[in-house]
């Protein structure tokens, strides 16, 4: 049956295990013929409290049979209302004012909208290897790969690109990188994108399917002072990064920086569609009434999830347990590293780890990545890569994954090392 519908789904929407998965539990996916995988993918992220939690789904089905549907640009409803209180508990201070949307691509849309119209400014700095959608605005601002920009162009004008320090590929120390890409940024406000045409910078503080690369903290320092010199507006994308993911609340913490603008998805709702911008309430207030949101967003349902999501992150304590149990997996990773040498750097925070694979030290290999991930899939452990190349292996389970079953995946990933030697 399964075989005979996916005649039927787009060839491009690319399903890169075997698996057709009937139902999820905690860190477990189930298919339909009782196998079963440890799921450190996490549906990408979004399933941080892990599949169906107890929890959130309660909320969800309690919320079910009250109210699924408000528009709120007609009517709100208590448990967005009740969100946005919650949020702001968590976000930096200057930012007030939160707008909902469905997906992560949606909200960058929003915040690019926002920092338009509040500036008056039409450009945009992005920087290489970040990743922020698939939407026209959103590809447009994506350089992880150049699947997601090529043959449908021309793409949305007024974005230049700059350097994000990616050590491990230039191959230089930390400091030298940022001094290289802090320069870079200066060129690029001198000779492509004046201060006073610039409206935002926008930047994955940890990227993400570019290869799993924090950026570091004089980095996004600089990022800043030079925002606040020109009147430019900085917009971190925590969609991945963000919700407890690398323990902190927000990626953004580990670097001592404020946001102008936030954006978040993925772990906000277990799993629910809902994305979220936060700004101030003055540049929130910039466009037209009626120019923000659009039909489904803040979706009751999945804002009861939300609040589910908060209680249990916070009763868990996932933001410490993602800390405390990536210090414990990243050791983990890095003694693997140490004993083969396909496996030339772990790099991460959190429970956001890449490791990037390998023919010789500096030669990507994806084709071994995509063998792993396959022997990985035949044990019972599914994960994921990224990287141009495909050549990043990515760890992200979810955020309540147990000590024991960190060890498990790391056990079955050994196993497929050694098979696919
Ligand atoms: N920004 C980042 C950092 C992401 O990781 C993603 C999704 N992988 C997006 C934006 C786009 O989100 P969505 O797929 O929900 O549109």
């Amino acid at each position: 049956m399964e075989e005979q519908a996916m005649n039927h789904l787009s060839p491009l929407l690319v399903q890169s295990s075997g698996i057709c998965a009937e139902r999820g539990e905690g860190s477990w996916l189930f298919d339909g013929e009782g196998r079963r995988w440890l799921d450190f993918t996490s549906g990408i992220g979004v399933t941080a409290t892990g599949h169906c939690h107890p929890k959130v789904v309660e909320a969800a089905r309690d919320q079910v049979g009250k109210l699924v549907h408000a528009q709120y640009a007609t009517v709100t409803h208590p448990n967005m209302l009740r969100l946005t209180d919650r949020l702001y508990e968590h976000l930096p201070r200057n930012l007030d004012a939160v707008a909902f949307s469905n997906s992560g691509s949606e909200a960058v849309e929003t915040a690019l909208r926002l920092a338009r119209q509040a500036s008056g400014r039409p450009n945009i700095i992005a920087f290489t290897g970040g990743f922020h959608g698939r939407t026209l605005a959103a590809a447009s601002m994506t350089t992880s790969t150049t699947k997601v920009r090529t043959g449908w162009q021309p793409l949305m004008a007024g974005v230049s690109f700059s350097p994000f320090p990616h050590s491990y590929r230039y191959g230089w120390s930390e400091d030298e990188t940022v001094d290289f890409c802090l320069r870079e940024l200066d060129h690029v406000l001198m000779t492509q994108s004046a201060p006073s045409d610039t409206a935002a910078m926008i930047i994955e503080p940890v990227q993400g399917e570019y290869g799993y690369y924090p950026a570091t903290k004089r980095f996004m320092q600089g990022l800043r002072e030079r925002c606040d010199r020109h009147g430019i507006l900085l917009i971190a994308d925590e969609i991945q990064a963000g919700y407890g993911r690398t323990g902190r609340f927000w990626s953004h913490e580990h670097f001592d920086v404020r946001p102008d603008m936030l954006i978040t998805a993925k772990g906000l709702a277990s799993g629910y569609p809902l994305s979220a911008v936060a700004a101030s309430r003055a540049l929130m207030s910039s466009g037209a009434p009626g120019s923000q949101g659009g039909t489904y967003g803040a979706n009751a349902v999945a804002c009861a999830a939300a609040l589910a999501t908060l209680d249990v992150m916070e009763q868990e304590d996932l933001v410490g347990h993602a800390a405390s149990e990536g210090a414990y997996l990243l050791e983990r990773l890095q003694a693997l590293r140490d004993r083969h040498d396909c496996i030339d750097e772990v790099r991460g925070m959190g429970l956001m780890l890449g490791m990037e694979m390998v023919k010789a030290p500096g030669q990507p290999d994806g084709d071994r990545a995509a063998a792993l991930l396959k022997a990985c899939e035949q044990n019972g452990l599914l994960l994921l890569r990224c990287g141009i190349h495909g050549q990043v292996v990515r760890w992200l389970p979810p955020l309540t994954a147990s000590r024991q079953e960190i060890d498990q995946a790391v056990d079955l990933f050994q196993d497929a090392l050694e098979e696919t030697r």
